[in-house]
């Protein structure tokens, strides 16, 4: 017997997770990306025959249910342990050892790309019975009685649900409720919930992908933090060190993470230009060899990070969530970390199988 119809807005961690934990107590879950990948930050690109991480750069899942899902549950044949230290950066001490803690959990990649993660999700998902829909986007729902009906764009239907779960970033989130309101006998219960996703606001992040055909072996070190949080590179990563599918003999992949004021400033500037900086920044960190880039690509991410939370509680009120519930990393303490979606996502699967199974 098939189980009531759900909905999830988003294959990233989030909607991954609410969508396996909801499938396995019995629903029929749907999810819906709009992207053609999944995974959302937590992406990969394909250069040419190389995998490179230029959303998420690596998962520290400590000792959450995450840890024990990739290394238990989900095949770990991919998994890749990043074993060099991440160390810090400043003007005046150069290159120095960052202190024991920020070392001392393990962090992961896959050797196929940070986003097999997001694959092996979705494949537990399908193999439940739970389906997966790409390049599709939620514009808005329209509640009818006990059932939602989620639309695009151009007002085509995707089906009626029992419920739907949005892990859409907050700010996405936001606009999507806000769009539903009139579609809904309570608009202002779904305006209230609006006004607390829109308490969260995240930082922009221009991520720039570096390739050099002819690398100077790579340092002991996987990546560098700047010690100054103002500093325009934030973080500056070696990809050579997640193992082989990440670079091809000498050709090694730089990561370039810039900082938010960087981000805001930039963000609507040419690519070249940009580029130019960064590279300018970057040798001033690691020198010389790293000036002259033999391709580049840049990656703006609109919402990159939350700045601060929401409660679960707060953005999902008891008796108010209907026939809706949010979940996603701006729901967490520790924003913007890749487990922390995870949990999130349980969390809101947990909550809709005590609403509609
Ligand atoms: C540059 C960068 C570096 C980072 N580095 C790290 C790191 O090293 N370690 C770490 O732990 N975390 C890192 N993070 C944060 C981490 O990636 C996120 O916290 C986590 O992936 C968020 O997962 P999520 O499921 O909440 O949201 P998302 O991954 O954003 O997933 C939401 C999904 O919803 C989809 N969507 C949105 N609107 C719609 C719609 N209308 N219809 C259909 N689909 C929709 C999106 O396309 C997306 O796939 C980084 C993030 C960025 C951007």
């Amino acid at each position: 017997m098939n189980g009531p119809r759900i909905a999830v807005i988003g294959a990233g961690m989030a909607g991954l997770a609410a969508a396996i934990t909801l499938q396995t107590a019995g629903a029929t879950v749907t999810v819906i990306e709009k992207s053609r990948g999944l995974g959302g930050r937590v992406a990969t690109r394909r250069v040419g025959d190389l995998a490179v991480d230029h959303g998420a750069q690596n998962i520290k899942p400590g000792e959450s249910a995450l840890h024990s899902l990739m290394t238990n549950q989900l095949s770990s044949k991919d998994l890749v342990q990043i074993e060099k230290p991440v160390c810090l950066w400043s003007t005046s001490a150069g290159v120095h050892a960052a202190d024991e803690e920020r070392n001392e959990s393990p962090k992961y990649s896959y050797y196929n790309g940070i986003n097999t993660i997001a694959r092996l999700l979705a494949a537990r998902l399908q193999e439940l019975g739970g389906t997966v829909i790409l390049n599709a986007t939620v514009h808005h729902f329209a509640t009818n009685g006990g059932t939602v009906e989620l639309f695009d764009n151009n007002n085509v239907s995707f089906g009626e649900f029992q419920g739907v779960v949005v892990s859409a970033p907050l700010p996405q989130a936001a606009d999507i409720v806000a769009t539903s309101a009139p579609f809904t006998p309570e608009p202002i219960l779904l305006l209230d919930r609006v006004r607390s996703l829109r308490q969260v606001e995240y930082r922009s992040c221009i991520s720039i992908m570096l390739g050099y055909y002819n690398a100077p072996p790579p340092p002991d070190y996987y990546a560098l933090l700047a010690q100054d949080r103002t500093a325009d590179l934030q973080w500056l990563a070696f990809e050579s060190s997640k193992g082989p599918s990440h670079c091809k003999g000498t050709h090694d992949v730089l990561i370039a993470q810039m900082g938010p004021r960087f981000s805001k400033y930039c963000y609507f500037e040419e690519d070249a230009l940009t580029a130019s900086r960064v590279i300018s920044d970057i040798r001033n960190v690691v020198g010389e060899p790293f000036h002259s880039p033999d391709w580049f690509q840049v990656k703006r991410w609109k919402y990159s990070q939350p700045i601060g939370m929401v409660y679960f509680d707060d953005a999902n009120p008891q008796g108010s969530e209907g026939l809706l519930l949010v979940c996603g990393d701006g729901l967490r303490p520790n924003a913007g970390k890749i487990h922390e979606a995870y949990l999130s996502g349980v969390e809101a699967g947990e909550r809709g199988i005590s609403l509609w199974l």
